[in-house]
């Protein structure tokens, strides 16, 4: 367990010249409870976090642009104490106040921090964020880890619309066909296009392999179909009584693709050759074995290579 991989871009081919091979962003271990992203939401909503104790700005703060009036983010009328300062886009917050708005927007499975204050919608910087809440560093920890996160979701599950580059998100993660809101209002009739080659559809769907263009295809699954066998040692640990220790000893010589998409979560992960199959995913932290692709464990009295795969597994969280 713990050998080197390398990972391919789940939409790019390390078969053809220019596909680089690329690391994925390494969430492992992050929330591993966490519900789905929900959709992004730009309408206020009160925060569902409880406040802790309030946070006060410390009034003698001349790097601070104190402000009267209205706590601009304060959705729930919890009239905090402390002195309101204005942000970068002109809005009035108070540190608790705009610690439970960020919160909130991670919550919903942003990784940008966008104003909630009325016909705003300016985004702040992360800096910003953590100077203007009073972060703690146990804060600025959460903050950060799942600002990256959601953007590493948000990756796998959003496209620009090729018909206005808005961003449209998959609800169905098995049918290539996708509708854009925007697009069918203002054309006033259904505009869906493919996921996969991002022309407009074509065909009958739902499809989860291809649309009618020309051309479309899935080069991960080209990349599963086409890339050449590997041969991996198996090793077992065996007890020598001689020299009272355990060494591993090789038993079995297994032939398999060099490529695998994870049966997790599907990213496509290359075998170095150098240890044995058991392998960790970074983007899921699940341990399979590239032979047969069950769990680790699994398969340590059989293991049967499992056939080139011909779809890629979804991420169900
Ligand atoms: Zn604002
Ligand atoms: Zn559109
Ligand atoms: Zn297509
Ligand atoms: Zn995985
Ligand atoms: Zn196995």
């Amino acid at each position: 367990m713990g050998q080197t991989l390398h990972t391919l871009h789940a939409e790019r081919s390390p078969m053809s010249g220019d596909a680089p091979v690329v690391t994925a962003t390494d969430v492992s271990g992050l929330y591993p409870d966490r519900e789905p992203m929900a959709p992004l939401a730009h309408s206020v909503t009160p925060p569902s976090v409880p406040t802790k104790q309030e946070k006060c700005y410390d009034p003698h703060d001349k790097t601070l642009r104190f402000v009267d009036g209205e706590d601009d983010l304060d959705f729930l009328y919890e009239d905090f104490k402390s002195l309101r300062a204005q942000m970068s886009c002109g809005h009035a917050v108070t540190p608790t106040s705009l610690t439970n708005w960020c919160r909130r927007l991670l919550e919903q499975g942003e990784s940008r921090f966008v104003c909630g204050g009325s016909a705003c919608g300016a985004e702040w910087t992360f800096a910003e964020v953590c100077k203007m809440a009073l972060l703690d560093p146990q804060e600025m920890e959460y903050f950060q880890k799942t600002m990256e996160f959601n953007a590493a979701r948000q990756t796998l599950t959003t496209k620009l619309c090729p018909g206005c580059r808005s961003t449209v998100t998959r609800e169905n993660g098995s049918d290539l066909n996708v509708l854009c809101k925007v697009c069918t209002a203002v054309k006033g009739r259904p505009f869906e296009f493919c996921w996969q080659c991002l022309r407009e559809w074509k065909g009958a769907r739902p499809r989860k392999d291809r649309c009618g263009n020309r051309g479309c295809c899935n080069p991960s699954l080209e990349t599963l179909k086409k890339c050449p066998d590997i041969t991996l040692c198996q090793y077992r640990y065996v007890y020598d009584d001689e020299f009272e220790s355990e060494y591993e000893d090789e038993y079995g010589i297994r032939v398999c693709p060099s490529v695998r998409a994870c049966p997790t979560c599907g990213l496509l992960l290359e075998h170095s050759t150098e240890a044995c199959p058991s392998v960790d995913c970074p983007r899921c932290n699940v341990t399979f074995c590239f032979v047969c692709l069950k769990h680790s464990g699994e398969c340590l009295t059989s293991c049967i290579p499992a056939p080139r795969q011909t779809s890629i597994p979804v991420w169900k969280k």
